[in-house]
């Protein structure tokens, strides 16, 4: 029993060196990353659900690793919070995809608004609205194009901060929205204190619609709650048909996922620009 107990121990030890030799190992290329630009911005395209016309795009990192292939953020986002890194991969995202997106209004493509997630870390510790201004001057990509998603969590841990964060950001045309709504913290009381501009509802109450109807009461009183205290509503996770249905007959005022399109190069977005307009 003693020779098994540990073995055990070594093999949880062993787990654990692995585990952590495996983050570390990602810091530092992640580091390198940033440094040799192997990060990449996708966009998903967001659609105006009554018109099905695209109305705005999520930057998402990809990070193109030279012999692992196109990385998906689940695999270093995590890392780059914890390590605090995410600061650097957030910046160099909002400023990638707002130089990106000038680019493309310089161009006569069609307006829309630019969504790109701010992390805990990023919106705690950095300093957002600075980075905001200095972005959009340098790119002169305008601020009342840009939409920072930011999660329920975020807001909960420093709300005075929080309340005084989104007022200056909203007071240079920014707006704010708030990411996997419903899955945070339950308190309601936030909708009201908060100066936001819209609710996403997350995959998870719209990928079991229509046929789950506690899902699909959520969805609509979400629906009606954004638009009660005027906010809009975006509902994420598209799939099918029937979800699509489900929001048009609900007044869901916008919609992104796999229906329409997934996050894509910013090549083949540019394209997908191009035959809308
Ligand atoms: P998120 O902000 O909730 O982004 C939506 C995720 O759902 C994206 O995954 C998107 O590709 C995926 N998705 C979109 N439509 C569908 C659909 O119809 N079905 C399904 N099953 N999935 C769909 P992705 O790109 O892998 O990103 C995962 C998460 O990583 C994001 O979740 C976000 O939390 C984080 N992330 C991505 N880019 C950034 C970034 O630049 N900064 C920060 N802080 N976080 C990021
Ligand atoms: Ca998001
Ligand atoms: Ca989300
Ligand atoms: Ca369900």
């Amino acid at each position: 029993a003693k020779a098994e107990g540990r073995a055990r121990y070594k093999f949880f030890n062993q787990e654990l060196t692995k585990t952590v030799r495996a983050r570390l190992e990602i810091e530092a290329e992640l580091r390198h990353a940033i440094q040799n630009n192997e990060l990449l911005v996708y966009y998903q395209p967001q659609y105006d659900t009554s018109s099905n016309t695209i109305v705005g795009a999520e930057a998402l990192v990809r990070w193109a690793h030279p012999s692992k292939g196109l990385i998906p953020p689940i695999y270093f986002i995590p890392v780059a919070e914890a390590t605090g890194l995410i600061s650097a991969i957030g910046n160099w995202v909002l400023n990638s995809a707002c130089q990106q997106c000038a680019t493309w209004f310089a161009q006569g493509l069609r307006d829309f608004t630019l969504a790109v997630n701010l992390s805990p870390y990023q919106f705690l510790h950095g300093d957002i609205e600075q980075n905001v201004a200095a972005t959009t001057a340098k790119t002169g990509f305008p601020a009342q194009h840009l939409e920072l998603e930011i999660t329920e969590g975020t807001l909960m841990d420093r709300e005075i901060d929080a309340i005084k964060i989104f007022t200056a950001l909203r007071a240079r045309g920014v707006r704010i929205a708030i990411d996997d709504f419903g899955t945070g913290y339950s308190s309601l009381a936030y909708l009201k204190r908060f100066p936001l501009d819209a609710l996403k509802i997350d995959r998870g109450f719209i990928s079991d619609l229509p046929d789950d109807s506690d899902d699909a009461a959520i969805t609509l009183a979400i629906i009606a709650m954004a638009h009660s205290l005027k906010l809009n509503v975006l509902a994420e996770g598209v799939e099918t048909e029937a979800q699509l249905n489900f929001l048009q007959e609900a007044s869901c005022d916008f919609y992104q996922g796999y229906l329409k399109s997934p996050a894509i190069s910013a090549q083949d977005f540019e394209q997908l620009l191009k035959a809308e307009k």
